[in-house]
């Protein structure tokens, strides 16, 4: 028979699972025995919509069974089984694992062992402590039986075998005890016992074990004869159907990992039952971490479905808005149809009632997080926030309400997270808006020359990080009946009566510069006036109505909306305490057509300031060379 090699990354893979130097082997076992009940679910869900392939719930087992004699440990499942195409396809592969962020991390894995515990690698980490694996099987969907056989680096064989039961039975030959290693424990009763509560205990199907008791002996009291009798070692409650108040936190977050391949604990959990028009339980839970793929469209979002116990369908997409698709889990209801199918679940009102359900629940976790886990909220939001804005203007902001008081920026108050309601409750009474900046970094907006004067105001600025934040807020218009207004918007308006009357005194005074200025920038400026927004710097450009100086560059970068060469209207300030200013007026006084340098020279520099590109760097770098060399 000839072998057959594996594909190249589950070569790899299998390379670094026969050297492998994990402490953490033993999860082998519940890699096994999460594959022998998926196999078993699939065959009971089989069962449940097919005539033809009737069984019964009791005869679903997993059964594991130790051979001293020969180290072999053999794990038996009456589930689904596979057709020798299966295997090949299932076992000559990675299968979930071989997905793209297994894969990088593979590559760059030379002796990062951890990445095992990590990905939790499913049938292959049973190499990691024998030397030799022979899979039977038979599939529910016909025979004839085949059985994989494998030694490792050196490919595998699939070959006819007899097996008479519908299922698979996994056959493992441990490797020698060494020194450091003791392999030999997974022959031990105590040991797979303790295996089995710790990583399996809520497999919903018997996981059964031939195992040793002491009876008295009925011949002699004083002595005990050994038995041999079947025992099932799990508990097989659900998780969730159990009582909260029964759960440790540890066994949630295993349940977590197992089930929805993790490495890290949840951010939250998310357990509760409805009884109502329509009865579930929910159990969902929070990622600690965002997923690698999370903003592809590889991800697939979605939750578990169940009805009353029997697992239904994965990624139920429907049941989740798309602004909390970050939530993972599951839900069972005794209300739904077993045959539902993912057509019905589009379509159906029970479940687009669940989904309301879950959202509103979703909504109050998260809203709780916020109020009483603060740091913790934080991360989450690090992680996850993106997805809440995107949720505010999908749509035109249909869901704004729902969303905005669970959105935190930076502002200006130490950097730190704050969200709209706290911000807003905190404002001086004499701020009627919501100030925001646009950057990429606090350092860049504390930058910008109007910040000093809001910060002698005593304003709170938020920090608008992300470019589409100024697009989220447009959606949302307006806060607890307060605007946003850019820093950067030419009718920002802090000034008192006092500080308006000295302005217009000022503009007035230098009205016929401010035009020739104007007139110099060849109608890239709506208007050239006196700032009352800036205090140490000279200029600054600001957007009148309309498009702002952010949206200009975000438009200007991002590939969709390039080469419409959508602009801001500008406007250019300047600072008439400034000694620039004084310079101006003099060079005006004097000799009124050199005016134009140092208008333009001003103009490219207030572009720069605010991170906009400069039409002629060329010229602009020998006007400023020529201002040098004039200077006295
Ligand atoms: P994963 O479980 O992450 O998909 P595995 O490498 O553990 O990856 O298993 C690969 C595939 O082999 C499974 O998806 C399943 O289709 C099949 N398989 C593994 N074990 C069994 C089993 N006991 N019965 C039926 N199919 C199985």
């Amino acid at each position: 028979m000839a072998k057959k090699q594996f594909k190249a990354e589950s070569k790899r893979l299998l390379e670094m699972m026969i050297n492998s130097i994990y402490t953490n082997k033993e999860i082998f076992l519940r890699e096994l025995i999460s594959n022998a009940s998926d196999a078993l679910d699939k065959r009971h869900y089989l069962s449940l919509t097919s005539k033809d392939h009737q069984v019964d719930r009791k005869d679903l087992t997993v059964t594991l069974t130790l051979d001293k004699e020969n180290r072999q440990m053999i794990i038996e499942d009456t589930g689904i089984g596979m057709t020798d195409e299966e295997m090949e396809k299932n076992l000559g592969t990675i299968a979930k694992s071989g997905s793209a962020e297994f894969r990088k991390t593979l590559e760059k894995a030379e002796d990062n062992i951890d990445i095992i515990g990590q990905f939790g690698v499913g049938f292959y980490s049973a190499f990691m402590v024998a030397k030799k694996i022979t899979v039977e099987s038979l599939s529910a969907e016909g025979g004839p039986a085949h059985v994989w056989i494998s030694s490792g680096e050196d490919g595998y064989t699939i070959s006819e075998c007899d097996k008479d039961t519908i299922g698979t039975k996994i056959t493992l030959d441990l490797k020698e005890d060494t020194d450091d290693e003791k392999y030999s424990e997974y022959l031990e009763e105590f040991k797979i016992r303790e295996l089995v509560r710790k990583y399996s205990d809520y497999v919903r199907y018997p996981i059964q074990m031939e195992v040793t008791k002491s009876i008295p002996d009925p011949t002699d009291e004083e002595k005990t004869i050994d038995t041999k009798e079947m025992e099932t070692l799990n508990s097989m409650i659900p998780l969730w159907k159990k009582s909260k108040n029964d759960i440790k936190p540890e066994e949630y977050n295993e349940f977590y990992k197992a089930k929805f391949m993790d490495w890290e604990d949840p951010a939250k959990v998310i357990h509760y039952s409805v009884e109502g028009n329509i009865s579930y339980t929910a159990l969902l839970f929070i990622p600690g971490r965002l997923p690698y793929d999370f903003y592809y469209q590889t991800y697939e979002s979605g939750l578990q479905l169940y009805s009353k116990g029997v697992f239904i369908l994965d990624k139920a997409k429907e049941l989740l808005p798309d602004h909390f698709r970050f939530v993972t889990g599951l839900i069972d209801s005794d209300d739904l149809n077993l045959n539902i199918s993912r057509e019905i679940l589009q379509q159906d009102r029970q479940v687009k009632a669940l989904a309301r359900s879950i959202e509103k629940k979703i909504q109050s976790a998260l809203e709780d997080m916020l109020k009483d886990d603060r740091e913790n909220y934080e991360k989450f939001f690090d992680n996850f926030g993106l997805n809440l804005k995107y949720g505010i203007y999908k749509d035109y902001g249909i869901n704004k309400n729902k969303l905005q008081d669970l959105i935190l920026f930076r502002s200006s108050k130490e950097g730190k997270y704050v969200t709209l309601k706290e911000y807003t409750e905190r404002m001086p009474e004499d701020q009627k808006e919501i100030y925001y900046a646009c950057g990429s970094s606090a350092d860049e907006i504390e930058k910008l020359p109007v910040m000093s004067r809001i910060h002698d105001k005593g304003y709170e600025v938020l920090y608008f990080l992300d470019e589409r934040d100024e697009f989220v807020t447009q959606i949302m218009r307006d806060y607890d009946g307060k605007q946003f207004k850019s820093v950067n918007t030419s009718d920002l308006d802090f000034d008192s009566e006092e500080e308006k009357k000295e302005k217009e005194e000022k503009t007035e005074a230098n009205k016929d510069m401010l035009e020739a200025m104007k007139d110099a920038l060849n109608g890239n400026v709506k208007e050239v006036r006196i700032s009352s927004r800036l205090k140490d710097d000279p200029v600054c450009i600001v957007a009148d109505e309309g498009l702002s100086l952010d949206m200009e560059k975000y438009m200007a970068n991002d590939p969709m909306s390039r080469g419409q060469g959508m602009k801001a209207v500008k406007i250019l300030e300047i600072n008439p305490d400034h000694p620039v200013f004084a310079k101006l007026q003099e060079v005006f006084a004097a000799d009124p057509a050199k005016l134009n340098d140092y208008a333009d020279v001003l103009y490219n520099q207030a572009l720069l300031i605010q991170g906009l590109p400069i039409e002629d760097p060329v010229a602009y770098a020998r006007k400023i060379t020529d201002l040098m060399v004039s200077a006295k």
